[in-house]
């Protein structure tokens, strides 16, 4: 029998979102009062015409999906730009019951000539802190009825990056005239990691991971590899977009060249003809293995449904989306929005996608939603991350027990 969820008991349950860019989320009506602050052109100066032409509900290509991006990166380069947006973005999450979230973007997007990156990465957490002392501090959560917000922030490297998408990266594309382009994204790549240890370290701030972000074809991960190296050296977790444009040899490289603990999107995971390794005879044994290997490991997948179909447009249809198999296989993997404002969606929605088109039971929609509190990159102490499951899970069972969802083992 097909089990079915109200809108707000996904509202009331508590959630997670592993895997979302702080640039892509922000509120379209900030875009445009930012753009006019600090003098940016849009292609519209309206909600209705920048959902009409730069944040769409197709796209043709993860390229044209990246294009909204410019205009967001442009408007954050003052502190109390990303402040704000950082403050609101957390109070979109909390008002749609995410108790949790690792906020992800590329700090070095945001540094110019007069914010330099531990001021970008300041006042980003600043927002974030702000915004969930003040949700921590409501009657629910002071008496201990429900369980309480936290967050942490995941800084991206970028696989390429071209003149004009910063004023850092313009700097350090001129500094280095003479060098390949390739070592030039992996040096920055490696001056990111070690301002992380500094951040992290010295400055308190709860950055956790190290993540590439950017277009896939052309740039693979292994370009990267001692920035990871360096990262995971310094006991920083490590997630990958890996197998959103590219096959599942991406996401082998992910795991075994970048130590990846979890893999953004992974969507071509089961996409044997994307095998481009004339070595590999047998293809299907191949992803058989890398996918017990994945299952095994508990390498969480961060699957983002909505921003999968945007950017595969030959997906067509939400049920042929790997995530199905991928529940088949037992994999751990949880349901992010990966962009709120760029793919128009919030991570209720994503879990209702997902509940429709896969008539996931309670049993599994359970353990989905545990997911992403279990395999979070928690900032604080490990036994501090069991209490605070422990109690999620308790809130969660309280509302299905409250909604009358069985939560019988799927
Ligand atoms: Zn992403």
């Amino acid at each position: 029998m097909r089990a079915t969820y109200s809108a707000e008991f996904i509202r009331r349950i508590p959630k997670t979102d592993l895997h979302v860019h702080l640039d892509g989320s922000i509120r379209v009506s900030t875009l445009i009062e930012l753009a006019r602050e600090a003098r940016v052109a849009l292609p519209s100066e309206t909600d209705e015409g920048l959902n009409h032409l730069v944040f769409k509900d197709c796209y043709n290509s993860l390229e044209e999906y990246l294009q909204g991006f410019k205009y967001t990166v442009a408007v954050l380069q003052t502190p109390e730009a990303l402040e704000r947006v950082a403050y609101e973005f957390a109070w979109d999450n909390f008002r749609e019951g995410v108790r949790y979230f690792e906020v992800r973007f590329a700090p070095q997007l945001h540094i110019n000539a007069r914010q330099n990156i531990e001021t970008v990465v300041e006042s980003v957490n600043r927002g974030l802190a702000r915004a969930t002392k003040e949700f921590n501090e409501t009657e629910a959560i002071r008496s201990g009825a429900e369980p309480e917000a936290h967050y942490a922030i995941i800084a991206c490297a970028m696989r390429a990056f071209f003149k004009g998408m910063s004023e850092y990266y313009n700097a350090f594309l001129e500094l280095h005239r003479f060098s390949k382009h390739k070592r030039i994204y992996h040096l920055a790549s490696l001056e990111l990691v070690q301002a992380m240890i500094k951040l992290r370290d010295e400055l308190g701030i709860p950055v956790v991971a190290l993540d590439i972000a950017g277009p896939e074809a052309g740039f693979p991960p292994h370009d990267h590899e001692d920035a990871f190296d360096l990262a995971h050296h310094n006991f920083f977790k490590k997630t990958v977009h890996a197998g959103e444009a590219y096959g599942p040899e991406s996401i082998f490289e992910a795991i075994t060249r970048l130590h990846a603990d979890r893999i953004g999107h992974g969507y071509h995971l089961f996409s044997t003809e994307l095998i481009t390794d004339a070595s590999i005879r047998d293809r299907e044994r191949y992803v058989r293995n890398l996918c017990e290997y994945i299952a095994d490991r508990r390498i969480t997948i961060e699957v983002c449904l909505t921003s999968n179909l945007q950017t595969n447009p030959q997906i067509a249809d939400i049920r042929r989306h790997a995530f199905q198999r991928m529940c088949e296989e037992r994999l751990s993997v949880t349901l992010c929005t990966d962009n709120r404002t760029v793919s128009k969606t919030t991570v209720s929605r994503e879990i209702a996608l997902a509940i429709e088109a896969f008539d996931l039971s309670p049993g599994l929609l359970r353990d989905i939603i545990i997911y992403g509190f279990k395999r979070s990159f928690f900032p604080r102490p490990y036994r501090e991350k069991r209490a605070y499951v422990r109690r999620v899970i308790d809130f969660y069972d309280g509302c299905a027990a409250a909604w009358g969802v069985g939560i019988q083992r799927r």
